[in-house]
């Protein structure tokens, strides 16, 4: 099923001029804008010079530090009275990245969220709850208004609060659900404690992103609940998601080349490498006024799948995230950088100099741990001082990072000494 069937299946020839039209806007837009001028001019980047998509390569990467120094409104490109929403993703430390939009920039992202769910027969006959997180994250909002574009009726439940989900599910007869893999297995776990059978409840389709997970997860999410999942990708530097989606086929995801350039490079050399060939995914949005981004590293692992695809559509897809080229984490479909987590715990004059994060699923949902070892003397106090020092620790990494770890305090000596390259970070999440 085709939202616009001219335009998914659109020769690779005329694309590729579509492309290139677009990209001459976006460099010419990004030209405007504080932060690019600045670095078009270190680089001596003449963007009239760009006269073909193949001089893409010779522009320097964006990354998420440079959003972090340009931070608020240095890559915006039109007036702010132009501007309609803005989201946030979290940052290394402190600040966070930011995403602008105009009333034109939130529609054609409507509409290529509606052309998502379509590839994989979703209509205006679904009914769609919503069970992203609504708010700064971009994976709510960004299925609402695609899936209300659609004509779907939109439950916008947001994450969390299991059995009010249930219920939903069971008296507005969901169809499709929009989901962490993550929560939908322990969500699938709460239904059949209810003493309910998960495919009883008619849920036929999972869109399932936010997050990396394995082949096998989907198998046992689809056995699971008896519909049949699909993979989303995006990221909030790239509008969030829409970036590209599985078509019925689910055999990778089309990336909308239309809206976003792709390239794979050697993330150690940033050389660019041919389809077929692992590397980092790096994106050129060729499809937003408010804030263009040039050759955005995502530090996404994947490959390019270059063969055509049995549905008919001629933009190419992706593979299925492999992992990552940073330490970024994501805890409960949240973003977490290491670094964040020391930055807090290394402000707090109690605590000492060794720590570790530990993280594990329990009954499908992610859990931080994080052990720290803590001064002597502070076991030598009272428990209530220790106890008003563990608040203090759990509440300040929370104001940063939003995900609610539990602090465990050791004396000092109790973890291994570091000889080397710390590991910081014990992931025993089996995805
Ligand atoms: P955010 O900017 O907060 O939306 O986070 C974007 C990041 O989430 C991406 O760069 C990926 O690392 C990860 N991500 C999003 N969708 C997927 C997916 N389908 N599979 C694996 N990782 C994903
Ligand atoms: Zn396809």
């Amino acid at each position: 099923m085709f939202w616009n069937r001219e335009i998914e299946t659109i020769d690779r020839t005329a694309l590729e001029s579509l492309q290139f039209k677009k990209l001459s806007k976006a460099l010419s837009d990004a030209a405007s804008t504080p932060f690019y001028k600045k670095v078009f001019k270190e680089n001596n980047v003449d963007v009239k010079k760009i006269r073909s998509l193949e001089h893409l390569k010779d522009l320097p990467f964006t990354t998420k530090a440079d959003l972090r120094l340009s931070y608020p409104d240095g890559m915006v490109a039109v007036p702010r009275s132009e501007i309609v929403r803005m989201h946030a993703s979290s940052g290394t430390t402190g600040k966070s990245t930011v995403i602008f939009y105009t009333a034109q920039d939130i529609a054609d992202w409507a509409d290529l969220i509606a052309r998502s769910m379509m590839a994989s027969g979703t209509t205006r006959d679904d009914v769609f709850q919503n069970m992203m997180g609504y708010g700064l994250f971009t994976g709510g909002l960004g299925l609402h208004y695609g899936a209300e574009r659609l004509g779907c009726m939109v439950i916008p439940a947001s994450s969390g609060n299991s059995l009010k989900q249930i219920q939903l599910m069971q008296d507005f007869h969901t169809t499709v659900i929009h989901i962490t893999p993550s929560y939908a297995l322990h969500l699938g776990d709460v239904v059949s404690e209810q003493g309910v059978n998960p495919p009883d409840l008619g849920v036929k389709r999972a869109y399932l992103g936010a997050e990396p997970y394995s082949e096998e997860t989907r198998n046992k999410l689809q056995e699971q609940w008896g519909l049949t999942a699909y993979n989303s990708y995006g990221l909030s530097e790239m509008n969030g998601p829409g970036v590209s989606f599985e078509c019925e086929e689910q055999c990778g995801m089309h990336i909308w080349e239309d809206f976003y350039i792709a390239e794979i490079i050697n993330p150690d050399t940033g050389e660019r490498l041919p389809d077929g060939e692992a590397g980092e995914l790096v994106l050129t949005h060729i499809n937003r006024a408010a804030m263009p981004i040039i050759r955005y590293r995502t530090r996404d692992l994947t490959r390019i799948l270059p063969e055509p695809c049995a549905c008919g559509r001629t933009h190419r897809r992706m593979e299925r995230i492999k992992g990552r080229t940073d330490d970024m984490l994501i805890v409960g479909g949240v973003n977490v950088f290491p670094s964040q987590i020391e930055s807090v715990l290394m402000k707090i004059p109690e605590v000492g100099n060794n720590y570790q994060i530990v993280l594990d699923r329990h009954e499908n949902l992610d859990r931080l741990h994080i052990r720290v070892e803590i001064y002597s003397k502070m076991f030598q106090g009272d428990l209530k001082a220790l106890e008003r020092l563990k608040k203090k620790v759990v509440e300040e990494l929370k104001a940063l990072i939003t995900v609610n770890p539990r602090i465990e305090f050791l004396e000092p000596g109790s973890l291994p000494p570091s000889t080397g390259k710390a590991v910081r970070v014990i992931d025993n999440r089996k995805i």
